[in-house]
């Protein structure tokens, strides 16, 4: 499989979400988001969500540039409607002023509403943590058909409703969980197709509800559903993000008439930790949750004992230094749809070969 560099996908992407119509700091945080995202292994959040991008821009589902409603600022309560503006950069800047909220006051509670495809939750978590802040979000996705199948449920009812929970370290989030509550991200299903490899045992089922690996039908005919992960528990988790997104924070829901977008909704919470306490005793007694894991004997037909971000961290580590690996299909389909807004291969090709930022 070919690998690129992060600052040549980088350049692509800032490339495409330029002539989609961002501004020069919406694109650089588009561009910036979904590189990260291949960097720490998710690729179902990376480059390869460009394509439905694209299609979103065109079906006149994404509005770059938005300008969004501040519906709520008072206290500790911030109330944003992003009006279907480009998700990574209203959630970037809503997170950004719940940062400053927690700042002064201690702590600021989120509701963003109806952005568009906001990418990976952790990218937020990150900033809040860097920031010195508790991050913990709890947010759905809405305006597609359902896709996620709750427990006991034959057919999908819910998005894969991701959560987040990320503690600032010495250096960027000490522990992060980030995870959508289907037991694999659609976007997954998506990869494992572009490459023709099934998805794990217990993912995903068919029409009838009955488990499949192959994801063929799922990407290609809507059909069939991802099933919510840790049976009864997770499933809880998945609809409480609905809740919490929808009818606490005030966002779209499922269930509701869907005009084909995505559209994701947060009710997140951003805590300064240095109100708490001494950010540096709190880093040291979190450590030491995390070597009291460790100290663990290793479970057979395990290597070791991770924590939360560790994957990705590593990942991260991996691809900075290797290259990130970019399928054949997920190219051509990023090309397709570059060449729907005008750029040609051979703009791509250049922009692939530019180390620049
Ligand atoms: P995943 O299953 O790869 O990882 C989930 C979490 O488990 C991560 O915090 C990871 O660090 C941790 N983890 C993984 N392996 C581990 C191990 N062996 N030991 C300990 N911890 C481990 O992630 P996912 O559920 O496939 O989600 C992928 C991405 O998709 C996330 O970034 C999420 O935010 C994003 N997402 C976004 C949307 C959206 O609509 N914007 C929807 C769903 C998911």
């Amino acid at each position: 499989m070919p690998t690129f560099k992060p600052q040549s996908l980088y350049a692509v992407s800032h490339l495409i979400a330029t002539r989609m119509g961002s501004a020069e700091t919406e694109a650089a945080i588009v561009a910036d988001h979904l590189v990260r995202a291949n960097l720490a292994g998710h690729d179902s959040h990376g480059i390869g969500m460009i394509p439905a991008y694209v299609r979103l821009l065109h079906d006149g589902l994404l509005v770059p540039n938005q300008t969004p409603d501040v519906v709520l600022d008072t206290g500790a309560l911030l109330v944003i409607d992003a009006k279907r503006g480009v998700g990574q950069s209203m959630a970037t800047d809503a997170v950004r002023r719940a940062i400053a909220r927690a700042r002064q006051i201690g702590a600021c509670v989120l509701a963003l509403r109806n952005a568009s495809h906001v990418g990976r939750i952790g990218t937020y978590g990150e900033q809040a943590a860097n920031a010195g802040c508790v991050f913990t979000a709890f947010v759905n996705v809405a305006d597609h058909h359902d896709i996620a199948a709750p427990f006991a449920c034959a057919e999908p009812r819910l998005g894969t409703n991701p959560f987040c929970t990320a503690i600032p370290g010495e250096d960027g989030p000490s522990i992060m969980l980030d995870m959508a509550t289907t037991s694999i991200a659609a976007g997954k299903a998506r990869v494992a197709f572009n490459k023709g490899v099934p998805v794990p045992e217990g993912s995903l089922i068919d029409s009838s509800g009955e488990p499949i690996n192959d994801p063929t039908g799922f990407i290609r005919d809507h059909t069939g559903a991802l099933l919510t992960f840790g049976r009864h528990k997770g499933s809880g988790l998945a609809v409480l993000c609905e809740v919490m997104a929808t009818a606490v924070a005030g966002g779209q829901a499922a269930g509701q008439p869907t005009r084909g977008g995505i559209l994701n909704s947060m009710l997140a919470t951003v805590i300064d930790l240095s109100k708490l306490g001494d950010p540096a005793a709190i880093h040291a007694r979190v450590g030491a949750t995390k070597e009291h894991v460790r100290s663990s004997r290793v479970a057979p037909g395990f290597d070791e004992v991770l924590l939360p971000g560790e994957p990705e961290r590593r990942s991260r580590e991996a691809r900075l230094r290797d290259g990130i690996p970019v399928d054949e299909t997920t190219w051509r389909d990023i090309c397709a749809a570059a060449a729907s807004i005008g750029i040609n291969d051979a703009d791509i090709e250049q922009a692939a070969r530019s180390n620049e930022r």
